[in-house]
């Protein structure tokens, strides 16, 4: 069999951008792998309006308007989609393999794009409002709850951090945090306690989120210090309980990464997306200090793709 150029792991804005600029760039076998429909995360929310150059006021760009034409443009160049999941990349030599389980395929460059998925934190009614007035991205989605009373939940930094953003937007943040104590920095702690319109509840969790047709109306609260429950009617509710970097094809027989992670899992890269692996590179969600939105997720896809091309090039 053929060894590919380049395989592209995860359809996400990264993957695509990085097929994009492969498959146009010159190379002439690149094959992105993704595992769903392509457009990753994004095309779960109903309304994104910070992607520059696209904004309707009514009805909204939905993240699903926003990514529909992307893996046209990149097939129109010649990249080559197969709806597979991809179950661990290895290298033997110079040459990588990409194991899909039931076959494994050889390639010159990797480019690995699988994201990050934040995690839930299990209360009744999460999953039926994601999207819906659930979110877990303040900075797409604070915007829409502008003069609004919202719920954050969470104790860790990227909760209070957070919280510290949307009061900026709305009229009231409900920080809500299942200990006494915060995991978050103390500065950003004192930073929280010391904001006008940030109120912190306490040893308290999510009983249920509750709403109806048109999304969320609120949350009840249930205590572990004796509290009675409490209803707290918010149209916006911000879960920030930790994320997970989709790392596991990485991860090798041993048990041990194919390349440099820090300790969060993340892949490390220079500005180039290059990883510490030659030949290797990652983009979007999954690489350190991402800033998790879709241009960004996009502009590393692009640097990914041209630097594949270089690779191979440099390699012939
Ligand atoms: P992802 O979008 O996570 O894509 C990764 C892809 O890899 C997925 O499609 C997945 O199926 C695939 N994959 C994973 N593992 C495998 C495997 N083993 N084999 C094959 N395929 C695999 N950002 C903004 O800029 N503005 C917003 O308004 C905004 N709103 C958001 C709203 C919500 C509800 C969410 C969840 C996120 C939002 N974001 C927003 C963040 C944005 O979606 C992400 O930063 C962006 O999608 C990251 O792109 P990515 O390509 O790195 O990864
Ligand atoms: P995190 O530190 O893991 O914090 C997650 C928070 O969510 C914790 O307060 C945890 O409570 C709470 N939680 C977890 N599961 C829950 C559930 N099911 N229901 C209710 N609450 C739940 O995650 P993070 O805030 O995303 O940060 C991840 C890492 O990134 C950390 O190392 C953090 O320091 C770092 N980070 C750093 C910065 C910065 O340096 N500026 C910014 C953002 C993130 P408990 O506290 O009770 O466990």
């Amino acid at each position: 069999m053929d060894i590919l150029d380049c395989a592209i792991i995860g359809g996400g804005p990264a993957g695509l951008t990085a097929g994009l600029y492969a498959s146009r760039g010159g190379l002439k076998r690149v094959v992105m792998y993704e595992m769903g429909m392509p457009g990753g995360q994004i095309t779960q929310s109903s309304e994104i309006e910070n992607y520059p150059g696209v904004f309707r006021e009514n009805p909204p760009v939905t993240g699903m308007d926003l990514m529909e034409p992307w893996p046209q443009q990149c097939t129109h160049f010649g990249m080559v989609h197969e709806m597979k999941e991809v179950k661990r990349v290895s290298k033997e030599g110079d040459i990588f393999e990409v194991d899909l389980g039931s076959e494994k395929v050889k390639a010159k460059t990797v480019v690995v794009c699988t994201g990050s998925t934040p995690k839930r934190a299990g209360f009744k009614g999460e999953d039926e409002f994601f999207g819906k007035g659930v979110s877990t991205c303040a900075t797409c989605d604070g915007f829409f709850y502008k003069g609004q009373e919202v719920a954050v939940l969470g104790g860790g930094d990227t909760a209070l951090e957070e919280a510290l953003y949307l009061s900026n937007i709305c009229s009231k943040v409900y920080i809500i945090h299942r200990r006494e104590s915060f995991r978050a920095a103390p500065p950003t702690v004192e930073r929280v306690k010391k904001s006008d319109n940030i109120e912190i509840i306490t040893n308290a969790v999510i009983e249920e989120a509750y709403g109806d047709m048109t999304g969320l109306r609120g949350v009840e609260l249930r205590f572990s210090d004796g509290r009675d429950n409490m209803k707290l009617n918010v149209n916006g509710l911000f879960v920030f309980v930790g994320s997970n970097v989709n790392n596991a094809v990485l991860i090798q027989e041993n048990g041990e990464a194919l390349c440099e992670l820090n300790d969060r899992g993340q892949v490390v890269v220079d500005l180039n997306m290059h990883t510490s692996v030659p030949g290797l590179f990652a983009a979007g969600d999954i690489r350190i200090e991402a800033a998790k939105q879709v241009v960004c997720a996009a502009a590393d896809g692009a640097v990914a793709g041209m630097q594949a091309l270089n690779f191979v090039q440099e390699n012939e």
